[in-house]
């Protein structure tokens, strides 16, 4: 028999609002430990909760976005649990009546475009740190994170594999950038999931009993953790033997999914109305204000590159993942004729040495190593025949060192193209006059020899020969 995975993700994105969930601490990361604390997040008797207007107008973006139904009315819940790093003995969430309902998010996994559909999106506070190797013999307990608001977004089951729920995840990733709610840092698990996994027969239409699977933090070990989990499940089933429900861990050195707890239900932790906060209500004038102020989306973005600017589905993909590399392509390729290689040069050559000179400073990119104008510049010098595309990469190379623009680097260092055929024929001649023995060897069918002959006329004329002239005056007089 063959097995089907079905999977479901659980994300939580952690908001950039300034301050936590339901107190005015901040909420920035890396202070020193406890730093970020009032009685309100560690709990003490007798104090209340008052919520972020800003979460969740952050909320309300999100669910636009991903096109959910805004709850007019939504209710806080208290899902209780113990532990060391949640004083209060339950952390807010949202149960029965989430802020966001249904929606959808789409994803190109394999050159195709697909959506899934989500069940909800809600607020929830964070939970503080246990520290449990600092000390041989205790624990430590940071509550910075304490209270910090995270928005959890829930897929339906219908994530077919690894590479969909992959391509799903950076997809709801690159989204929450555009809107600049979260930063999408999955390192630093501001942005992290919880996969449920599950098999079935292939074409089944009941589902088999789910696994979670935590603590991957990159898209690559949430692919390899559910490669690993299904497979497992997989020999379990094929074994005779049943899944269980539980929580596992990813273990990225070991690649294996280890169990943690058995999983708990829904009933174990006593969900109920938080008493201490009123139902959130939601008007429609506040709902409309939001949608006029969000940003045009990474998809309709896509759509409109490939259309407007012709771009190849691909490189539009490619280019609109994230918000400030769509800004600069398009301040970049705006009203030039040739956005396809100016495209090109974005993705081959401005991101690399962004990478390379580390210039990205999540969630932005701080410093661009050229400027779209003289990028734009830059291709219209080659298309103009002004510069070869090979030469055009020494000048991009002077232009990141120096800052200078191309126009000046191409004239003061004599760089324009030659064109002139006489001058292009010259120096044909020379080489073919000075390799007699290559030109017999290709005309007795040694064709690879081609590549030598141009390489040795753009040595002569120091790269600058218009390449294709160097082939065509090279193909007419090897002939012979
Ligand atoms: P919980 O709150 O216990 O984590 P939910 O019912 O909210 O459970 O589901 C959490 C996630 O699990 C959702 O993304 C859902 O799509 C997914 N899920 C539920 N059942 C299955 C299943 N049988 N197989 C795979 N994923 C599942
Ligand atoms: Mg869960
Ligand atoms: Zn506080």
């Amino acid at each position: 028999m063959t097995f089907e995975p079905v999977i479901g993700l659980e994300v939580h994105a952690q908001l950039l609002t300034r301050s936590k969930l339901f107190c005015a601490c901040s909420a920035a990361f890396g202070a020193a430990p406890n730093a970020h604390t009032c009685p309100v997040c560690m709990a003490f008797p007798g104090v209340l909760p008052v919520v972020n207007r800003q979460a969740v107008e952050f909320a309300i973006r999100a669910g636009l976005a991903a096109g959910c139904r805004i709850a007019p009315v939504s209710q806080w819940a208290r899902k209780n649990y113990f532990y060391p790093d949640l004083p209060k003995a339950y952390q807010i969430s949202m149960y029965e009546a989430p802020i966001c309902v249904g929606g959808r998010v789409s994803f190109t996994v394999g050159g195709e475009h697909r959506a899934v559909r989500l069940t909800r999106i809600h607020l929830e506070e964070d939970a503080g740190k246990s520290i449990h190797d600092a000390h041989a013999d205790s624990s430590l307990v940071d509550l910075n994170r304490a209270g910090v608001p995270l928005l959890e977004i829930v897929s339906e089951p219908e994530l077919g594999s690894p590479a969909e729920a992959a391509a799903y995840l950076k997809s709801l990733r690159s989204i929450v950038q555009y809107l600049e709610i979260c930063d999408g840092n999955m390192e630093e698990g501001s942005f992290r999931c919880d996969a449920n996994i599950s098999v079935r027969p292939a074409g089944g239409d009941r589902l088999g009993t789910r696994a979670e699977v935590k603590n991957m933090n990159s898209f690559r070990a949430v692919e390899r953790a559910l490669e690993h989990e299904i497979a497992r499940q997989i020999a379990v089933v094929s074994g005779g033997g049943q899944v269980v429900q539980e929580t596992r861990l990813w273990d990225a050195e070991r690649e294996v999914t280890r169990p943690m707890r058995s999983k708990e239900f829904a009933h174990d932790y006593r969900y109920f109305p938080e008493p201490d906060l009123p139902p959130l209500v939601v008007d429609e004038a506040w709902v409309e204000r939001v949608r006029a102020g969000l940003p045009e989306l990474p998809s309709a973005r896509r759509v409109r590159f490939v259309r407007d600017l012709g771009l190849p589905d691909y490189d539009a993909e490619v280019l609109t993942a994230r918000r400030d590399v769509a800004d600069y392509f398009e301040a970049a390729a705006g009203g030039q004729p040739n956005a396809k290689a100016i495209g090109n040069w974005v993705m081959e050559s401005v991101l690399r040495i962004v990478r390379e000179r580390r210039l990205d400073d999540p969630p932005r990119i701080r410093d661009w190593p050229v400027a779209p104008e003289a990028l734009a510049d830059l291709v219209a010098l080659i298309d103009r025949g002004t510069i070869s595309g090979k030469i055009a990469k020494t000048v991009f190379d002077e232009m990141v060192a120096s800052g200078r623009p191309p126009r000046e680097i191409v004239e003061s260092r004599g760089l324009v193209q030659l064109t002139d055929a006489a001058a292009i024929a010259a120096a044909v001649d020379r080489v073919i006059a000075a390799h007699g023995d290559k030109v017999a060897e290709y005309r007795s069918g040694k064709e690879k020899l081609f590549g030598f002959f141009v390489g040795q006329v753009m040595k002569a004329t120091e790269g600058k020969a218009n390449p294709k002239q160097v082939n065509d005056l090279l193909r007419e007089r090897l002939r012979g």
